[in-house]
C-alpha cells in the first residue's frame, strides 16, 4: 500500500474577526516519518470511499498523514496532488457549506470529539456531490491529534431521499384520494385526500377490503367484470359511485392501475379518484335548464320534442295513437296586464300544477312559454282523450287565488292526432293551434278537434252523454227481460235482465252503444243501481205471482267492480235484503277480462258475491282471455257461451268444436253452460246433444219488458 508525503501541511484556526481561516504551510520532515496504522485492504480497496489520517496540532496545523487511493473517485485528486497541496480538499467543498464545516472541524479538534459532516463539493465541470465525512480523534502526548477518517460519497442515497421525501408529500397531500392495495384487493394505504372524500379514516380502511366502499348501485358482476379488466389489462378507469361512511355516494372518476414486481406479477394495485359531485351537479344544472321551463319546472319545447319524437318512433308498436294538446289559458293576457308580471308568473305556475294533475303518469305536459301549455298522450280510445281535456277545462275554471285576488279564467284546447292530421311534430302543432284557435271562437272553455269528423263524433258524443246523464232523472231507462230455459224440457229457469234506453227522439238505443258512454263517465255506477233496484223490485212481485224456482241475471260492468269508493257488492247485499229476497234468486254475469284483474279489491268483492250465495256467470265465454285456474278459484257458477260461437253452429264445424270444449272443460270443473243467441232449432239440438245445460236466444223468446215477461211466467213452457 502506497502513500504520499505531505510536502504541505494546511493550517486551520480562526482570523481576528473570527472567521475561519485556511492556509498553507511547509511540512516538517518530523511529521512525515509517522507512518498509517495498518488498514483492512478490502476497506481501503473500496471505491467512492476515501480513508484518510490527518495530524492536527493546537496551533491550527494540519498534516495530511496519509490518504486513500480512494479520493481520486470523490474529488478527483489523486494523494499526490493533494500531498503537494493539501488546500484542494477544503477548495472543492460548496462555498455555501464551507464555513459550516471548517467551524464543526475547529470545535471538534478542540474537545476533542469524533468529527461527523455531510458536506456539497464542487467538481470540475461544476459537478455537484454530497459527501459524508466521518474521523475519529486519537489523542497524541505532545497535544496534537491524530484523526481517523472515511469520506463516502453519499450523492446517490440523497438524491433517493429527496426522490422519496416528494413522493411521500406527493402521496399524502395529493388533491385526488389514493388506496394502494394488494393484489387482492386488501387496503394497505391511504392518504389524506381519500378520508376528506370518504370519510373513512386510515385507522378505519387499513386492512379491509376495498368492498367497505361499495355502494348498493352496483350488481356484483359489475366489480366481477372490473377485476377482470384489471386482471387482462392492469388498468381499469371510469366514472363509478362508491359509499362514504355516511351513506351518501361519492361519484368519482376512479383509476386503477397495477404496479408490477420484477416478474411481471401485480405486487400492488394503486387506486385514484377525485370527486365529480360538483361536475355531475353543474352537468345537471345545464341539463335542466336546457330541458326545463325554469318558472314552472315543467319540459320545455326541446324536451317535448325529444320525448315525442321517441314515443312516434316506438308507436308502431302498439295499437295506439298520440293526441296533442295546446292549451291556451283564456284572460291571461288581461291579469297579466292588469296584476302585473309577479301575479301572472304565479297564475302560470298554479296552472301548471293542476293541468299536471289531469294527465297519467307517461304523459307529457310542457310549457312553450307564455301561457302556451302543450301535452301528448298516448291512447287507445278516444275516450280517455276526452276525459282528460274535460278534466284540465274543469280544474282551470275553478277560482285562482293569487295573493288578495280571486281570478277566474277558463282554457281552450286544440286537439291534433298523429298520424291521421299530421305527420311531423311541428305539423301536429300547427294543427293544434289551429284547433285551439277554433276553440277559442267557438266561445272558450271547451275543446275542439282539427279533424272535422272527429270532432262532430266528439260533440256526437258529448250531447248522448249529457241526454244520457239526464235519461236517469228522466225515467227513460227501463229493464227488458229475455228468458234462459233448461234444454232438457224447455222451462224457463232465469231471465237476464237488460237495460235498455228509450231516447225521446233517436227511439231505443241499444245499450251496446250506450254502456260503453256510461263506463268512460262513471254513469255506469248510477245505471247499475237502477237496474238491480228495478230487478230486485219486480222478481219480488214475481215470487209471489208465480211460484217455483229461478233466477235473474243482472250483468256488471269491470268498471263497477273497480271502484273502491262505492263497493257494488253493499248495494247488492242491501238491495236483495230490503226486498225480501236471498242471494241466490240473482246471479251476476261478468266479463272474461275480468278475471284476469290484478287488483285485489276486485277478487275481494267476487269472494264476498260468492260468500253472499250469488252466483256468478261468466259472459261471452270464448271471446277474451281467460285463466281457468281462475274459473276454479273464484268459484264461478256459470259460462255464458258467446253467441259469435252459436250463430253459425254445423254438426261439423270449427264452432262446434268450441262449444262441445267449452261444454266438457265446464263439466270437469263443474261449471254449468248456458248457450246465447240460439235462433234456430238445429242450434238448439246441437248444443243439447253437446251436453249443455241452459239456452236463451230469440229460439224462445227477444228481450221482452217485464209485463210480457210475467206471462211468459205464468206458462213457464216455451
Ligand atoms: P249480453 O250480456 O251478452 O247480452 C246478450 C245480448 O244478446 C243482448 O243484447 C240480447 O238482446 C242479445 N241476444 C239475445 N238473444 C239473441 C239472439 O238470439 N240473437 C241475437 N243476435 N242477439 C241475441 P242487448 O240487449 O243489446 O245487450 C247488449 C250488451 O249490453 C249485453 O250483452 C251486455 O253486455 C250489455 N248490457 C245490457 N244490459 C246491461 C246492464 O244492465 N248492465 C251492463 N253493465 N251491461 C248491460
Ligand atoms: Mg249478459
Ligand atoms: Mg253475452
Amino acid at each position: 500500500m502506497s502513500y504520499s508525503k505531505s510536502e504541505v501541511d494546511l493550517y486551520v484556526g480562526l482570523n481576528k474577526k473570527g472567521n475561519v481561516e485556511v492556509r498553507r504551510l511547509p511540512s516538517r520532515a518530523e511529521y512525515s516519518e509517522q507512518t498509517p496504522r495498518d488498514l483492512p485492504v478490502q476497506l481501503v480497496a473500496q471505491v467512492h470511499k476515501a480513508l484518510v489520517q490527518l495530524r492536527s496540532f493546537p496551533n491550527g496545523r494540519q498534516h495530511l498523514l496519509w490518504i486513500s487511493p480512494g479520493i481520486n473517485d470523490l474529488y478527483e485528486v489523486s494523494p499526490e496532488e493533494l500531498a503537494s497541496d493539501p488546500v484542494r480538499l477544503i477548495e472543492r467543498i460548496h462555498p455555501e457549506d464551507r464555513d459550516a464545516f471548517l467551524s464543526h472541524w475547529l470545535k471538534c479538534q478542540k474537545t476533542p470529539t469524533p468529527f461527523d459532516s455531510e458536506f456539497r463539493v464542487v467538481l470540475p465541470g461544476e459537478r455537484e456531490s454530497v459527501f459524508h465525512c466521518q474521523m475519529a480523534p486519537e489523542q497524541q502526548t505532545d497535544k496534537s491529534i491524530i484523526w481517523h477518517g472515511v469520506v463516502i460519497d453519499v450523492s446517490e442515497q440523497k438524491a433517493d431521499e429527496t426522490r422519496m421525501q416528494i413522493a411521500r408529500e406527493l402521496y399524502q397531500h395529493n388533491q385526488q384520494g389514493l388506496v394502494i392495495l394488494s393484489p387482492r384487493g386488501k387496503i394497505l394505504n391511504v392518504n389524506d385526500t381519500f378520508t376528506k372524500l370518504t370519510g373513512f379514516t386510515r385507522e378505519e380502511s387499513v386492512g379491509k377490503t376495498s368492498k367497505i366502499l361499495r355502494s348498493k348501485l352496483y350488481p356484483p358482476s359489475f366489480y366481477e367484470t372490473m377485476w377482470a379488466s384489471l386482471e387482462a389489462n392492469g388498468r381499469w378507469e371510469g366514472e363509478f359511485n362508491e359509499r362514504r361512511k355516511d351513506g351518501t355516494l361519492c361519484p368519482q372518476w376512479l383509476t386503477i392501475s397495477g404496479i408490477h414486481d420484477a416478474d411481471g406479477k401485480v405486487s400492488h394495485w394503486v387506486a385514484q379518484f377525485f370527486d365529480i359531485s360538483q361536475i355531475k351537479e353543474a352537468e345537471d344544472i345545464i341539463w335542466r335548464q336546457a330541458n326545463y321551463d325554469d318558472l314552472t319546472e315543467l319540459p320545455n319545447r326541446r324536451m317535448f320534442f325529444d320525448r315525442l319524437g321517441q314515443a312516434i318512433k316506438t308507436l308502431h308498436r302498439t295499437n295506439r295513437q298520440i293526441a296533442l294538446f295546446s292549451i291556451d289559458l283564456d284572460h291571461f293576457k288581461t291579469v297579466n296586464d292588469t296584476l302585473g308580471h309577479a301575479v301572472g308568473d304565479e297564475l302560470l305556475v298554479q296552472a301548471g300544477v293542476r293541468i299536471m294533475k289531469c294527465i297519467r303518469e307517461g304523459d307529457t305536459l310542457a310549457r312553450f312559454g307564455g301561457d302556451e301549455f302543450v301535452i301528448f298522450i298516448e291512447y287507445s280510445r278516444l275516450s280517455i282523450i276526452e276525459r282528460i281535456a274535460g278534466n284540465i277545462l274543469e280544474a282551470l275554471s275553478q277560482p285562482f287565488e293569487l295573493g288578495q285576488e280571486r281570478v277566474f279564467l277558463g282554457g281552450s284546447i286544440g286537439i291534433s292526432v298523429y298520424p291521421r292530421d299530421a305527420d311531423s311534430i311541428n305539423g301536429m302543432l300547427r294543427c293544434a293551434d289551429q284547433a285551439m284557435y277554433a276553440a277559442k271562437q267557438r266561445g272558450r272553455n271547451c275543446f275542439e278537434y282539427f279533424t272535422p269528423s272527429m270532432q262532430a263524433a266528439a260533440r256526437q258524443r258529448m250531447q248522448m252523454i249529457n241526454e244520457l246523464r239526464q235519461a236517469l232523472e228522466k225515467e227513460q231507462l227501463w229493464v227488458a227481460y229475455q228468458p234462459i230455459i233448461d234444454l232438457g224440457n224447455r222451462r224457463i229457469v232465469k231471465a237476464e235482465a237488460l237495460v235498455r234506453w228509450q231516447h225521446p227522439v233517436m227511439g231505443e238505443v241499444s245499450p251496446v252503444n250506450f254502456i260503453p258512454l256510461a263506463e268512460d263517465t262513471g254513469l255506469i255506477m248510477a245505471i247499475g243501481e237502477f237496474v238491480l233496484s228495478a230487478v230486485a223490485q219486480q222478481l219480488a212481485q214475481w215470487r209471489e205471482m208465480y211460484p217455483g224456482d229461478f233466477q235473474i241475471s243482472v250483468n256488471v260492468s269491470p268498471i263497477q267492480l273497480q271502484s273502491n269508493d262505492r263497493p257494488v257488492f253493499d248495494y247488492w247485499e242491501q238491495c236483495i235484503e230490503s226486498h225480501g229476497l236471498s242471494g241466490s234468486d240473482i246471479t251476476m254475469e261478468i266479463t272474461e277480462g275480468l278475471l284476469l284483474n290484478e287488483r285485489p279489491e276486485v277478487k275481494q268483492q267476487l269472494l264476498a258475491f260468492r260468500n253472499a250465495g250469488i252466483e256468478v256467470a261468466v259472459d261471452d265465454f270464448g271471446t277474451g282471455y281467460s285463466s281457468l285456474s281462475y274459473l276454479k278459484k273464484l268459484h264461478i257458477d256459470y259460462l255464458k257461451i258467446d253467441r259469435s260461437f252459436v250463430h253459425q253452429l254445423e254438426s261439423d264445424n270449427d264452432d262446434m268444436a268450441v262449444c262441445e270444449a267449452i261444454i266438457v272443460m265446464a263439466g270437469k270443473l263443474g261449471l254449468q253452460v248456458i248457450a246465447e243467441g240460439i235462433e234456430t232449432e238445429q242450434q238448439m239440438s246441437l248444443l243439447k246433444s253437446a251436453g249443455c245445460d241452459f239456452g236463451q236466444g230469440y229460439l224462445f223468446s227477444k228481450p221482452v219488458n217485464a209485463e210480457s215477461f210475467g206471462e211468459l211466467l205464468g206458462k213457464r213452457q216455451l
